[in-house]
Protein backbone atom coordinates (compact mmCIF):
# COMPACT_ATOMS: atom_id res chain seq x y z
CA UNK A 1 0.00 0.00 0.00
CA UNK A 2 1.52 3.11 -0.88
CA UNK A 3 1.00 5.55 2.37
CA UNK A 4 1.16 8.81 0.39
CA UNK A 5 -1.78 8.01 -2.27
CA UNK A 6 -4.11 7.56 0.76
CA UNK A 7 -7.14 10.24 1.38
CA UNK A 8 -8.70 11.29 4.70
CA UNK A 9 -10.55 8.46 5.21
CA UNK A 10 -7.30 6.08 4.23
CA UNK A 11 -5.34 7.60 6.25
CA UNK A 12 -8.40 7.24 9.70
CA UNK A 13 -8.33 3.15 8.17
CA UNK A 14 -4.67 2.69 8.96
CA UNK A 15 -4.32 5.00 12.08
CA UNK A 16 -7.57 2.72 13.18
CA UNK A 17 -5.62 -0.25 12.28
CA UNK A 18 -2.31 0.22 14.54
CA UNK A 19 -4.49 1.33 17.24
CA UNK A 20 -6.51 -1.74 17.46
CA UNK A 21 -3.18 -3.97 17.03
CA UNK A 22 -2.02 -2.38 20.60
CA UNK A 23 -5.56 -2.62 22.19
CA UNK A 24 -6.82 -5.81 21.08
CA UNK A 25 -9.62 -4.81 19.35
CA UNK A 26 -8.62 -5.94 15.68
CA UNK A 27 -11.47 -7.97 15.04
CA UNK A 28 -14.37 -5.78 15.72
CA UNK A 29 -12.41 -2.52 14.27
CA UNK A 30 -11.92 -3.87 11.10
CA UNK A 31 -15.40 -4.95 10.50
CA UNK A 32 -16.72 -1.45 11.58
CA UNK A 33 -14.14 0.93 10.08
CA UNK A 34 -14.40 -1.23 6.67
CA UNK A 35 -17.87 -0.59 5.90
CA UNK A 36 -17.21 3.20 7.28
CA UNK A 37 -14.14 3.13 4.63
CA UNK A 38 -16.69 1.43 1.86
CA UNK A 39 -19.41 4.18 2.10
CA UNK A 40 -18.25 6.98 3.80
CA UNK A 41 -21.36 6.75 6.64
CA UNK A 42 -22.02 8.07 9.67
CA UNK A 43 -23.52 5.48 11.86
CA UNK A 44 -21.62 4.10 15.10
CA UNK A 45 -18.27 6.04 14.39
CA UNK A 46 -16.01 4.73 17.20
CA UNK A 47 -13.51 7.24 15.81
CA UNK A 48 -15.72 10.09 17.29
CA UNK A 49 -16.19 8.03 20.28
CA UNK A 50 -14.47 9.75 23.47
CA UNK A 51 -16.04 7.32 26.36
CA UNK A 52 -17.45 10.67 28.08
CA UNK A 53 -20.29 7.99 29.08
CA UNK A 54 -23.06 10.40 28.49
CA UNK A 55 -25.34 8.59 26.55
CA UNK A 56 -25.78 5.84 28.73
CA UNK A 57 -25.87 8.04 31.83
CA UNK A 58 -28.82 9.61 30.44
CA UNK A 59 -30.71 6.91 29.20
CA UNK A 60 -33.44 7.20 31.33
CA UNK A 61 -34.44 3.33 30.79
CA UNK A 62 -30.68 2.62 33.25
CA UNK A 63 -29.33 3.63 36.07
CA UNK A 64 -25.66 3.78 35.29
CA UNK A 65 -23.29 6.49 36.55
CA UNK A 66 -20.23 7.32 34.54
CA UNK A 67 -18.16 4.41 34.69
CA UNK A 68 -20.77 1.47 34.37
CA UNK A 69 -21.66 3.76 31.20
CA UNK A 70 -18.14 4.33 29.79
CA UNK A 71 -17.25 0.37 31.05
CA UNK A 72 -20.52 -0.67 28.81
CA UNK A 73 -19.51 1.45 25.83
CA UNK A 74 -16.06 0.17 25.99
CA UNK A 75 -17.53 -3.45 26.07
CA UNK A 76 -19.41 -2.83 23.28
CA UNK A 77 -16.35 -1.69 21.13
CA UNK A 78 -15.02 -4.54 21.66
CA UNK A 79 -17.60 -6.75 20.25
CA UNK A 80 -18.43 -8.19 23.89
CA UNK A 81 -21.90 -9.01 25.33
CA UNK A 82 -23.17 -5.87 28.00
CA UNK A 83 -25.90 -5.28 30.21
CA UNK A 84 -27.05 -2.53 28.02
CA UNK A 85 -28.29 -4.91 25.09
CA UNK A 86 -30.77 -6.24 27.38
CA UNK A 87 -31.62 -3.54 29.19
CA UNK A 88 -31.95 -0.81 26.12
CA UNK A 89 -35.53 0.02 24.55
CA UNK A 90 -34.49 0.73 21.09
CA UNK A 91 -36.08 4.43 22.19
CA UNK A 92 -32.51 6.05 19.78
CA UNK A 93 -32.25 8.86 22.33
CA UNK A 94 -28.84 8.09 22.99
CA UNK A 95 -27.75 9.80 19.78
CA UNK A 96 -29.36 13.09 20.81
CA UNK A 97 -27.60 12.99 24.39
CA UNK A 98 -23.64 11.80 22.45
CA UNK A 99 -22.27 15.15 22.11
CA UNK A 100 -19.66 13.89 19.36
CA UNK A 101 -22.26 12.47 17.15
CA UNK A 102 -20.84 8.96 17.07
CA UNK A 103 -24.47 7.35 16.82
CA UNK A 104 -23.95 5.09 20.12
CA UNK A 105 -28.09 3.66 19.56
CA UNK A 106 -26.36 2.51 15.77
CA UNK A 107 -23.42 0.26 18.10
CA UNK A 108 -26.31 -1.12 20.47
CA UNK A 109 -28.48 -2.59 17.88
CA UNK A 110 -25.77 -3.97 15.57
CA UNK A 111 -24.66 -5.70 19.19
CA UNK A 112 -28.09 -6.81 19.73
CA UNK A 113 -28.50 -8.29 16.81
CA UNK A 114 -25.30 -9.83 17.36
CA UNK A 115 -25.21 -10.93 20.34
CA UNK A 116 -29.13 -12.17 20.44
CA UNK A 117 -30.62 -12.72 23.46
CA UNK A 118 -32.33 -9.25 24.82
CA UNK A 119 -36.03 -10.12 25.13
CA UNK A 120 -36.62 -8.00 22.31
CA UNK A 121 -34.71 -9.58 19.88
CA UNK A 122 -35.79 -12.93 21.21
CA UNK A 123 -39.61 -11.74 21.73
CA UNK A 124 -40.01 -10.72 17.97
CA UNK A 125 -37.41 -13.01 15.92
CA UNK A 126 -40.60 -14.62 14.72
CA UNK A 127 -41.55 -11.00 13.01
CA UNK A 128 -38.17 -10.72 12.10
CA UNK A 129 -38.87 -14.44 10.03
CA UNK A 130 -42.31 -13.06 8.59
CA UNK A 131 -40.68 -9.51 7.16
CA UNK A 132 -37.30 -11.44 6.12
CA UNK A 133 -39.88 -13.75 3.56
CA UNK A 134 -41.85 -10.60 2.52
CA UNK A 135 -38.44 -8.96 1.46
CA UNK A 136 -37.55 -11.83 -0.52
CA UNK A 137 -40.65 -11.75 -2.21
CA UNK A 138 -42.19 -15.14 -0.66
CA UNK A 139 -44.69 -13.20 1.61
CA UNK A 140 -47.93 -11.70 1.27
CA UNK A 141 -48.92 -9.94 -1.65
CA UNK A 142 -48.02 -5.98 -1.60
CA UNK A 143 -51.37 -3.86 -2.48
CA UNK A 144 -51.40 -0.83 -5.16
CA UNK A 145 -54.26 1.69 -5.35
CA UNK A 146 -53.94 3.24 -8.85
CA UNK A 147 -54.16 6.94 -8.80
CA UNK A 148 -54.07 10.19 -11.15
CA UNK A 149 -51.05 9.84 -13.38
CA UNK A 150 -49.84 13.21 -12.10
CA UNK A 151 -49.95 12.76 -8.50
CA UNK A 152 -46.92 11.39 -6.79
CA UNK A 153 -47.69 8.10 -4.79
CA UNK A 154 -48.65 7.89 -0.89
CA UNK A 155 -46.47 4.71 0.69
CA UNK A 156 -48.20 3.44 3.83
CA UNK A 157 -45.05 1.27 4.47
CA UNK A 158 -45.87 -1.88 5.33
CA UNK A 159 -49.04 -1.19 7.91
CA UNK A 160 -52.54 -2.46 6.63
CA UNK A 161 -55.34 -0.12 5.66
CA UNK A 162 -56.84 -1.02 8.85
CA UNK A 163 -53.60 0.23 10.86
CA UNK A 164 -54.22 3.49 9.32
CA UNK A 165 -57.07 5.98 10.89
CA UNK A 166 -60.81 5.29 9.32
CA UNK A 167 -61.44 6.86 5.78
CA UNK A 168 -57.80 8.69 5.48
CA UNK A 169 -57.81 7.59 1.96
CA UNK A 170 -60.95 9.20 1.17
CA UNK A 171 -59.55 12.61 2.60
CA UNK A 172 -58.95 15.47 0.32
CA UNK A 173 -55.43 15.52 2.03
CA UNK A 174 -54.42 12.37 -0.53
CA UNK A 175 -57.06 12.96 -2.98
CA UNK A 176 -55.75 11.14 -6.59
CA UNK A 177 -52.72 9.68 -4.93
CA UNK A 178 -51.41 6.23 -5.83
CA UNK A 179 -51.26 4.35 -2.48
CA UNK A 180 -48.66 1.09 -2.30
CA UNK A 181 -48.61 -0.90 1.24
CA UNK A 182 -46.72 -4.20 2.17
CA UNK A 183 -43.49 -5.46 3.21
CA UNK A 184 -41.84 -4.80 -0.26
CA UNK A 185 -42.10 -0.97 0.65
CA UNK A 186 -41.34 -1.23 4.02
CA UNK A 187 -39.06 1.53 5.82
CA UNK A 188 -37.13 -1.16 7.43
CA UNK A 189 -35.47 1.30 10.05
CA UNK A 190 -37.84 -0.04 12.48
CA UNK A 191 -36.59 -3.67 12.16
CA UNK A 192 -33.83 -1.95 15.16
CA UNK A 193 -36.88 -2.73 17.57
CA UNK A 194 -36.70 -6.88 16.50
CA UNK A 195 -32.71 -7.00 16.40
CA UNK A 196 -32.60 -6.27 12.63
CA UNK A 197 -30.23 -3.47 12.58
CA UNK A 198 -28.38 -4.93 9.31
CA UNK A 199 -31.97 -4.92 7.28
CA UNK A 200 -31.54 -1.49 5.91
CA UNK A 201 -27.75 -2.76 4.64
CA UNK A 202 -29.51 -6.06 3.27
CA UNK A 203 -32.55 -4.60 1.75
CA UNK A 204 -32.01 -0.89 1.41
CA UNK A 205 -31.87 -0.83 -2.04
CA UNK A 206 -34.49 -3.60 -2.73
CA UNK A 207 -37.02 -1.56 -1.31
CA UNK A 208 -35.91 1.63 -3.07
CA UNK A 209 -35.67 0.20 -6.50
CA UNK A 210 -39.45 -1.12 -5.92
CA UNK A 211 -40.53 2.02 -5.64
CA UNK A 212 -38.92 3.47 -7.79
CA UNK A 213 -40.33 1.00 -10.41
CA UNK A 214 -43.66 3.23 -9.70
CA UNK A 215 -41.75 6.24 -12.05
CA UNK A 216 -43.31 8.61 -9.49
CA UNK A 217 -42.48 10.66 -6.52
CA UNK A 218 -42.92 9.47 -3.23
CA UNK A 219 -44.85 10.64 -0.03
CA UNK A 220 -44.35 8.71 3.14
CA UNK A 221 -46.71 8.81 5.50
CA UNK A 222 -44.23 6.66 8.25
CA UNK A 223 -41.49 8.82 9.23
CA UNK A 224 -39.19 5.53 9.00
CA UNK A 225 -39.92 5.44 5.09
CA UNK A 226 -38.48 9.20 5.19
CA UNK A 227 -35.75 8.39 7.09
CA UNK A 228 -34.89 5.60 5.13
CA UNK A 229 -34.57 7.70 1.98
CA UNK A 230 -33.11 10.77 3.84
CA UNK A 231 -30.57 9.69 5.87
CA UNK A 232 -29.95 5.83 5.47
CA UNK A 233 -29.64 5.69 2.39
CA UNK A 234 -26.74 7.86 2.61
CA UNK A 235 -25.06 6.38 5.41
CA UNK A 236 -25.36 2.86 3.14
CA UNK A 237 -24.53 4.39 -0.04
CA UNK A 238 -27.75 3.36 -1.37
CA UNK A 239 -29.05 5.23 -4.39
CA UNK A 240 -32.62 6.91 -4.61
CA UNK A 241 -34.04 7.85 -7.68
CA UNK A 242 -37.00 9.80 -6.72
CA UNK A 243 -38.05 12.54 -5.30
CA UNK A 244 -39.47 12.40 -1.85
CA UNK A 245 -41.82 14.30 0.84
CA UNK A 246 -42.15 13.65 4.63
CA UNK A 247 -45.97 13.25 5.44
CA UNK A 248 -45.39 16.79 7.58
CA UNK A 249 -44.47 18.88 4.31
CA UNK A 250 -46.85 17.23 2.31
CA UNK A 251 -49.82 18.05 4.97
CA UNK A 252 -48.28 21.62 5.71
CA UNK A 253 -48.25 22.34 2.11
CA UNK A 254 -51.92 21.03 1.70
CA UNK A 255 -53.33 23.27 3.98
CA UNK A 256 -51.04 26.10 2.72
CA UNK A 257 -52.82 26.16 -0.29
CA UNK A 258 -56.12 25.86 1.50
CA UNK A 259 -56.19 28.37 3.76
CA UNK A 260 -60.08 29.18 3.68
CA UNK A 261 -61.22 25.87 4.18
CA UNK A 262 -59.73 25.63 7.83
CA UNK A 263 -61.49 26.74 10.45
CA UNK A 264 -59.27 27.50 13.39
CA UNK A 265 -59.40 24.57 16.28
CA UNK A 266 -58.75 26.76 19.08
CA UNK A 267 -57.12 23.55 21.21
CA UNK A 268 -53.75 22.45 22.73
CA UNK A 269 -51.78 19.61 21.85
CA UNK A 270 -49.22 17.30 23.43
CA UNK A 271 -47.09 15.34 20.52
CA UNK A 272 -46.09 11.53 20.84
CA UNK A 273 -42.92 11.54 18.41
CA UNK A 274 -41.86 8.50 16.15
CA UNK A 275 -38.73 7.48 17.75
CA UNK A 276 -37.14 7.96 14.50
CA UNK A 277 -38.28 11.39 14.48
CA UNK A 278 -35.03 11.76 16.59
CA UNK A 279 -32.90 11.25 12.98
CA UNK A 280 -35.12 13.85 10.95
CA UNK A 281 -35.68 16.69 13.70
CA UNK A 282 -35.57 19.59 11.19
CA UNK A 283 -39.09 18.04 9.86
CA UNK A 284 -40.48 19.19 13.16
CA UNK A 285 -40.41 22.95 11.68
CA UNK A 286 -43.02 21.29 9.16
CA UNK A 287 -45.15 20.50 12.60
CA UNK A 288 -45.66 23.68 14.01
CA UNK A 289 -46.60 25.18 10.83
CA UNK A 290 -49.47 22.55 10.18
CA UNK A 291 -50.18 23.82 13.60
CA UNK A 292 -50.32 27.64 13.17
CA UNK A 293 -52.23 26.73 10.03
CA UNK A 294 -55.10 24.97 11.87
CA UNK A 295 -55.03 27.06 15.21
CA UNK A 296 -53.44 24.68 17.36
CA UNK A 297 -51.06 25.21 20.39
CA UNK A 298 -48.73 22.96 21.55
CA UNK A 299 -47.44 24.27 25.50
CA UNK A 300 -44.27 22.95 26.59
CA UNK A 301 -44.54 19.81 28.63
CA UNK A 302 -41.61 17.66 30.46
CA UNK A 303 -41.97 14.51 27.58
CA UNK A 304 -41.06 16.15 24.84
CA UNK A 305 -38.10 17.00 21.76
CA UNK A 306 -35.16 15.94 23.07
CA UNK A 307 -36.66 14.67 26.21
CA UNK A 308 -39.50 12.75 24.39
CA UNK A 309 -40.34 9.36 25.76
CA UNK A 310 -40.88 5.83 23.81
CA UNK A 311 -44.44 5.14 23.34
CA UNK A 312 -43.36 1.76 24.00
CA UNK A 313 -44.42 -0.17 21.59
CA UNK A 314 -40.71 -2.39 21.39
CA UNK A 315 -41.23 -3.34 25.41
CA UNK A 316 -45.08 -3.94 25.76
CA UNK A 317 -45.00 -7.52 24.91
CA UNK A 318 -41.27 -7.77 26.92
CA UNK A 319 -41.91 -5.78 29.87
CA UNK A 320 -45.24 -4.54 30.21
CA UNK A 321 -44.75 -3.29 33.79
CA UNK A 322 -42.15 -0.70 32.69
CA UNK A 323 -43.72 -0.19 29.54
CA UNK A 324 -46.98 0.81 31.41
CA UNK A 325 -45.52 3.22 33.81
CA UNK A 326 -43.79 4.81 30.87
CA UNK A 327 -47.18 5.25 29.27
CA UNK A 328 -48.90 6.47 32.76
CA UNK A 329 -46.08 8.74 33.16
CA UNK A 330 -46.45 10.44 29.38
CA UNK A 331 -49.97 10.90 29.22
CA UNK A 332 -50.36 12.19 32.83
CA UNK A 333 -47.50 14.76 31.79
CA UNK A 334 -49.50 15.75 28.60
CA UNK A 335 -52.67 16.37 30.89
CA UNK A 336 -50.78 18.36 33.14
CA UNK A 337 -49.56 21.05 30.60
CA UNK A 338 -52.93 21.61 29.89
CA UNK A 339 -53.55 19.72 26.34
CA UNK A 340 -56.95 18.55 25.07
CA UNK A 341 -56.04 16.16 23.05
CA UNK A 342 -52.54 13.70 22.19
CA UNK A 343 -51.19 13.51 18.59
CA UNK A 344 -49.76 10.49 16.98
CA UNK A 345 -47.91 10.43 13.63
CA UNK A 346 -46.89 6.73 13.49
CA UNK A 347 -49.65 3.65 13.47
CA UNK A 348 -48.06 2.16 16.22
CA UNK A 349 -47.36 4.86 18.57
CA UNK A 350 -51.09 5.10 17.69
CA UNK A 351 -52.04 1.72 18.80
CA UNK A 352 -49.95 1.32 21.96
CA UNK A 353 -51.19 4.55 23.41
CA UNK A 354 -55.11 4.05 22.78
CA UNK A 355 -55.22 1.97 26.19
CA UNK A 356 -53.77 4.90 28.63
CA UNK A 357 -55.26 7.94 26.93
CA UNK A 358 -58.68 6.25 26.88
CA UNK A 359 -57.95 5.19 30.67
CA UNK A 360 -56.82 8.73 31.49
CA UNK A 361 -59.68 10.02 29.33
CA UNK A 362 -57.02 12.37 26.81
CA UNK A 363 -58.31 12.06 23.55
CA UNK A 364 -55.86 10.74 21.19
CA UNK A 365 -55.64 11.79 17.52
CA UNK A 366 -53.35 10.92 14.68
CA UNK A 367 -51.47 13.66 13.53
CA UNK A 368 -54.01 12.90 9.50
CA UNK A 369 -57.63 13.19 11.66
CA UNK A 370 -56.21 16.35 13.63
CA UNK A 371 -55.77 18.48 9.66
CA UNK A 372 -59.53 16.55 8.46
CA UNK A 373 -61.00 18.11 11.34
CA UNK A 374 -59.95 20.92 10.94
CA UNK A 375 -61.07 20.77 7.23
CA UNK A 376 -64.77 19.89 8.50
CA UNK A 377 -63.88 16.14 7.40
CA UNK A 378 -64.37 14.79 11.07
CA UNK A 379 -65.63 15.98 14.47
CA UNK A 380 -63.44 16.67 17.05
CA UNK A 381 -63.30 12.94 19.63
CA UNK A 382 -65.08 12.23 22.51
CA UNK A 383 -62.82 12.52 25.54
S1 LIG B 1 -31.58 3.64 22.54
FE1 LIG B 1 -32.74 4.52 24.26
S2 LIG B 1 -33.02 2.81 25.68
FE2 LIG B 1 -31.36 2.25 24.28
S3 LIG B 1 -29.49 2.88 25.33
FE3 LIG B 1 -30.10 4.56 23.94
S4 LIG B 1 -31.31 5.94 25.28
FE4 LIG B 1 -31.19 3.94 26.34
S1 LIG C 1 -21.01 7.32 22.18
FE1 LIG C 1 -21.00 9.55 22.51
S2 LIG C 1 -21.98 9.90 24.49
FE2 LIG C 1 -21.47 7.70 24.36
S3 LIG C 1 -19.47 7.52 25.36
FE3 LIG C 1 -19.07 7.81 23.18
S4 LIG C 1 -18.84 10.05 22.87
FE4 LIG C 1 -19.80 9.73 24.91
Amino acid sequence: MNLLLLDRAGWSLVLDLLDALTTGCYEHIMRTKETKYKWGHKMWDASKCDLCGDCLVRCRYVDYDKEKAVAEIRLLMEGKDADILTKCITCIACNDYCPTGADPSNLIFKMQERIGTSPIVVALAPFLDVITKGLEGQGEPSHLIAGDPDKPVLSLDSFDFGEIPEGTLDSQLFKGMTVVRGIEYMSLVGCVHMGGESFVEKYGQRVIDKLASLGKDIVYFHNEGFTLVHVKAKEYGITVPFGYMHLFEHLRNYLRDHQSSISKLGKKVAYQANCATRYVPEQDAFLDEIFELIGVKRPPRLYERLNAVCCTAPIINTNRELAIGIQEKNVKDAIECGADALITSCPYCDRVLRRPTSQLSLPKIFITDLCRIALGEKPWPEG
